[in-house]
């Protein structure tokens, strides 16, 4: 476990907790009959990809997608300081009328991270939430512009990684030695940077051929070898991966497949 090269120091180890690791369809796939969709193993059960960190600082999650509720609700969350986004698709976005239960249980607007663009995207689809005249009950949230550059959550330091999907800029977080990009095809070699000494990174991998705008498995693997965390979970899976099981079992001793309700300790 890598005890120098911290990118930013942090007090105490985080806690995080894969709350789902599916692609945008989740799996299994609605009318699918394939043996991933129809396997007994609940690995094989992926709700829409999100993430949730716990520091002594800061409960954050990163996305609130379609399955932000449920995810919610599984892993018995009853705090929430902010919501992070990593860009705007909805899986990873759809769930945030969900917050409103924090704005209740917290008696507090909810922070929301992102791009300028991320937070305007969010603005016109839920416009509700930015009415000037409020129905009663509806979320109530403060908007943040993350820039490539550090800010803080808490006093706890996040540091945007920008990747690309596809064309699309979107942000993936580094918090002390952890990392989580999500929805990458590819990362220049200044953000690779930012990715170096890490005990735990998180990255995509979409299936095993070719996507525009995602890494496939062996991509994924290729990328993890370079970065070298000390361990790397492959996360936003779709279907066509395969089995956890399968698909698990070809990988080498660093890098594994993550799966919803996974939890890790990172120093
Ligand atoms: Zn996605
Ligand atoms: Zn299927």
């Amino acid at each position: 476990m890598p005890t120098i090269n911290r990118f930013v120091m942090t007090s105490a180890a985080i806690k995080v907790t894969f709350l789902g690791t599916g692609t945008s369809q989740g799996v299994p796939v609605i009318g699918c009959q394939c043996e991933v969709c129809a396997s007994a193993d609940p690995r094989d059960n992926r709700t829409r990809s999100a993430l949730l960190v716990e520091s002594q600082q800061a409960h954050f999650v990163i996305d609130t997608g379609p399955d932000f509720r449920f995810q919610m609700l599984r892993e018995k969350v009853s705090r929430l300081d902010a919501v992070l986004f990593t860009h705007e698709h909805k899986d990873h976005t759809a769930g945030l009328d969900d917050v409103r239960s924090f704005n209740f249980l917290q008696k507090k607007d909810m922070p929301i991270y992102g791009r300028k663009h991320v937070l305007e995207q969010i603005k016109r689809e839920f416009a509700y939430i930015f009415a000037e005249h409020k129905y009663p009950g509806i979320p109530s949230v403060e908007t943040h512009i993350v820039d490539n550059k550090i800010f803080f959550i808490n006093g706890l330091p996040i540091t945007p990684v920008e990747v690309l999907h596809y064309k699309l800029p979107i942000f993936g977080y580094r918090v002390g030695n952890f990392a989580y990009i999500t929805d990458a095809k590819s990362i220049s070699e200044a953000e690779k940077e930012k990715l170096k000494g890490l005990d735990v990174l998180v990255l995509n991998a979409l299936q095993h051929t070719e996507h525009l705008a995602h890494l496939t498995l062996s991509e994924a693997v290729a990328l993890a070898q370079e970065l070298n965390p000390r361990m790397c979970y492959l996360t936003h899976l779709s279907h066509k991966m395969g089995t956890h099981q399968n698909t698990a079992a070809g990988l080498p001793p660093n890098v594994q497949i993550a799966y919803d309700g996974l939890k890790l300790e990172v120093f």
